[in-house]
């Protein structure tokens, strides 16, 4: 399928992608860009009926593609990952408008996005020879499960589109994405590109309203869900998915600790905790969102990371230098905003910020939090927002205590030079990622997958094309 000869993609225009096909629906709806409120262009609202055609094409194909090698399926999603890369300006613009994030992290999300679909077909998932005597092999194979389906959130909806597009595909299932009604936009346009890359029906985008993600974990053609999403929805997809047996992975919410120790050079690890607390507008699952800091260091650490924090730029994300984007939507502004007033009522004491300014977008002023309770909102709460709470240590265990009493379990870090201590710390965090010296660190060839309400399954990495796959023993008998 080649795309040399295909007609250049119109950036103003948005379909859903169904059997091959750019379709509309009667009624359709807009997003909003959250810089300014301005409404942007009209997008799909799907219904029952066209959740109903994508999933008859999606098995249609899977008859087919269920049957191709992992290596004509690689060759398809690097060919589709390199018509991302050329038309990665488009896609980086459109990302900003619609997701709000400045223009180096939407370059950012593209780049890693094409580097996921690449990688991730190009793993390896052979036949496991699990007993081989004279009498008999033993062999566990991994098969696709049918059709897949892949519901995004809005924080970073191009790279978690392509992680599960990438997953799905390879693994020889065919895969209908959802995109989160507030960024539907480059997930369609994905849709449409994939038509240049793989037969009708193999990957369909369908953009909708609120009740799209429910019709398709109830719908009995899908086989599983890939959900990203919070863990409130998490169960409810869980839930709903019950009532086929559909597979879930589910990549939920999280409340990351990071324990700074007493030894770190402050100035060398201001900028990098920084950006793995504030990068997105700190709306990423995986940013640190408890920041113990031990006490010898404390308030010098603080005055330099709010020195560091203040110098950084707030804006709309074309804007030159701009480091803070706003928040992507009014339902999360809210929420970040009645953390604020939760702030004022509770008595905690801001470091940086703490109050909401007027603006013509969704902006939140940068807060640091100066010691908050353990039990105040902004430290129990994924604020999914740029509010961060310093909170201080002193004894090694009830720190550990402190970072592990939660029912997220994403990730966690500690920060030391004394690596022996800090593994030794490390080890007891209850979280699917740890880091020493860094957090937010992603490959697409480890697996990302939450403890305890973070998660179910994981996504990446060989275990996490294992979750689309269905395990067979087969059992070869030699006489
Ligand atoms: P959300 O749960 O509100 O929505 C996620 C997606 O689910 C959207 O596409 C939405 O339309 C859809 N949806 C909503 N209700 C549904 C239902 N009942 N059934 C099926 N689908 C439904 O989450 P969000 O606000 O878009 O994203 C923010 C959350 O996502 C945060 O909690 C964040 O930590 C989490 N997140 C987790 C990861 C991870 O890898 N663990 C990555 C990114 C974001």
């Amino acid at each position: 399928m080649a795309s040399v000869d295909s007609p250049k993609m119109d950036f103003t225009k948005f379909h859903n992608t169904i059997d091959g096909k750019l379709t509309t629906t009667p009624t359709t709806r807009h997003g909003i860009n959250p810089a300014n409120k301005e409404a942007l262009a009209e997008v799909p609202v799907s219904t029952q009926a066209e959740v109903d055609s994508a999933v008859a094409a999606a098995r249609v194909a899977f008859k087919k593609w269920s049957k191709t090698t992992f290596d004509e399926r690689s060759k398809a999603l690097h060919a589709f990952a390199d018509g991302l890369n050329n038309y990665k300006e488009e896609f980086a613009h459109l990302l900003v408008t619609e997701q709000g994030k400045p223009l180096f992290q939407a370059k950012g999300e593209i780049d890693m996005a094409v580097n996921f679909l690449k990688e991730l077909s190009s793993l390896e998932l052979p036949e496991e020879v699990l007993e081989d005597t004279e009498e008999r092999k033993i062999l566990g194979r991994y098969l696709p499960l049918g059709v897949v389906g892949g519901i995004v959130p809005w924080n970073y909806p191009v790279l978690l589109a392509c992680g599960k597009i990438a997953s799905s595909i390879y693994t020889g299932n065919t895969v209908i994405i959802k995109p989160s009604p507030f960024t539907p936009y480059c997930s369609l346009k994905l849709g449409e590109l994939g038509l240049q890359y793989f037969p009708p029906g193999v990957f369909q985008v369908l953009s909708g309203g609120d009740d799209l993600g429910p019709m398709m974990t109830i719908h009995p053609g899908l086989d599983k869900i890939s959900f990203t999403g919070s863990s409130e929805t998490g169960k409810k997809v869980m839930e709903s998915c019950s009532k086929t047996l559909k597979r879930v992975t589910l990549e939920l919410g999280g409340n990351d600790a990071a324990i700074v120790c007493e030894d770190v050079d402050i100035e060398a690890i201001i900028p990098k905790v920084a950006l793995v607390s504030f990068f997105c507008s700190s709306q990423i699952c995986m940013m640190i969102k408890r920041l113990y800091v031990h006490e010898k260091i404390y308030d010098q650490f603080r005055d330099a990371l709010v020195k560091h924090t203040e110098a950084l730029k707030s804006g709309e994300g074309h804007t030159p230098d701009v480091f803070f984007g706003p928040i992507q939507n009014n339902m999360q502004y809210e929420k970040v905003k009645s953390l604020m007033e939760a702030i004022n009522k509770e008595g905690v004491k801001p470091a940086l910020g703490g109050k909401v300014e007027e603006s013509k977008g969704y902006f939140i002023t940068p807060t640091i939090i100066d010691n908050p309770p353990e039990t105040s909102r902004i430290v129990t709460e994924e604020p999914f927002g740029p509010v961060l709470p310093l909170l201080k240590w002193s004894d090694e265990d009830d720190v550990i205590a402190r970072a592990n009493d939660t029912k997220m379990g994403l990730g966690a870090s500690v920060w030391s030079k004394d690596l022996v201590r800090a593994e030794r710390m490390a080890r007891q965090l209850e979280a699917g990622g740890i880091w020493i010296n860094s957090h937010f660190d992603v490959s697409p060839r480890v697996p990302v997958g939450g403890h305890k309400w973070s998660g179910i399954g994981s996504e990446f990495g060989v275990n996490g094309l294992k979750g689309y796959c269905n395990l067979q023993s087969l059992w070869l008998w030699k006489k």
